[in-house]
């Protein structure tokens, strides 16, 4: 943060040195500060709150930095969230209300307009709590919901939800080709609903904790190949952009034009420095900068929100432009909003 405020002070003091009529340099470092979609964040309740609190510190990718399998992986990850070891963890609620009420701070602060993904169940809770003001999104999973694409397609018109996602089959092991899903693609495709699907990084040593079938090898994008040449006129969001798979997204972006990805909280997953060279820019210098979108992964963390902004802001190579179609015009597109 002081080699960016001290980066910050000389392009001021260029500034202010430069010649009437040059041409001023593009001011990267300031904050946006404008409207936010957040293209990824999760809905809980009083059912999927942790019962006691758990404190995290980011990035995430280095919170176990090495693990004895002598000792069950699962302790030392609950150990590792009890006991927090940084100087500024962020604790979960263990209620909805105080949830709730720490989620609307982040969105009022901010100005955010979060894409809110959740069962059936919980979306009419937020709907209660949130009104119009989060954009309702169905999870899905097709191993845990037993749910025909047809009564899927009733739960979207009923509760009028605008995106189906997350669709979190790889934590099942079912790669996004699997043609179980063809009934849920061309559903989607014939409804015209953007659809998000979770392609990534999930949390670390999750195939010892809660997904023993999580296939790491599913977050390739190329996977997605078969269902954009069947389902040519899906709106799709690749969440977390299939990470680190960087150059195969750059590949799917280039040849199937329709596609956008959502950061999905890998900016807080991974050191700054990590994201930002490997991922970000490249992604950017490869001439995406139209079609990538902010997402938190907020989930029982409210304040992954704010983490998550500031990290997107503090990308000193990005241009102002580059940071408002990031936070705001490039969601916007995707999700054909109106003015
Ligand atoms: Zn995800």
């Amino acid at each position: 943060m002081k080699l960016y405020n001290i980066i910050g002070l000389i392009l001021l003091v260029v500034s202010c040195n430069s010649k009437p009529g040059q041409e001023e340099p593009l001011q990267n470092n300031q904050d946006y500060t404008g409207p936010i979609i957040d293209m990824h964040m999760h809905a809980e309740n009083d059912n999927t709150l942790p019962p006691d609190k758990l404190g995290l510190c980011i990035p995430l990718s280095n919170l176990v930095p090495h693990f004895d399998p002598k000792e069950a992986y699962a302790d030392v990850w609950t150990n590792t969230l009890k006991n927090p070891n940084c100087k500024n963890p962020i604790w979960s609620s263990t209620t909805f209300e105080d949830y709730s009420s720490r989620v609307q701070k982040q969105l009022t602060k901010f100005n955010v307009i979060p894409v809110v993904s959740g069962s059936e169940s919980v979306l009419r809770q937020w709907a209660i709590k949130f009104g119009d003001k989060i954009i309702p999104s169905i999870e899905f999973n097709l191993e845990r919901d037993n749910l025909s694409a047809d009564s899927l397609k009733s739960i979207i018109n009923k509760q009028n939800i605008k995106v189906f996602g997350e669709i979190s089959n790889q934590y099942a092991g079912i790669a996004p080709n699997d043609p179980r899903m063809d009934d849920y693609y061309a559903m989607a495709e014939a409804l015209d609903i953007p659809v998000a699907i979770h392609l990534g990084t999930g949390a670390p040593g999750s195939p010892y904790m809660f997904s023993p079938d999580y296939v790491a090898a599913y977050s390739n994008p190329l996977l997605l190949e078969e269902v954009l040449k069947k389902y040519p006129r899906l709106r799709i969001s690749v969440m977390h952009y299939g990470e680190p798979f960087i150059d195969e997204m750059i590949t799917m972006m280039y040849h199937y034009p329709q596609i956008y990805v959502d950061l999905g909280g890998i900016q807080w997953a991974y050191p700054s420095e990590y994201f930002y060279e490997f991922h970000l820019k490249k992604m950017i210098a490869a001439g995406f900068g139209k079609r990538i979108m902010f997402g938190s992964d907020t989930f029982i963390w409210p304040e992954l929100l704010e983490e998550s902004i500031t990290i997107i802001n503090n990308a000193e190579f990005l241009t102002k432009e580059q940071k408002a179609d990031i936070f705001y015009n490039n969601a916007a597109r995707f999700l054909r909003l109106d003015k």
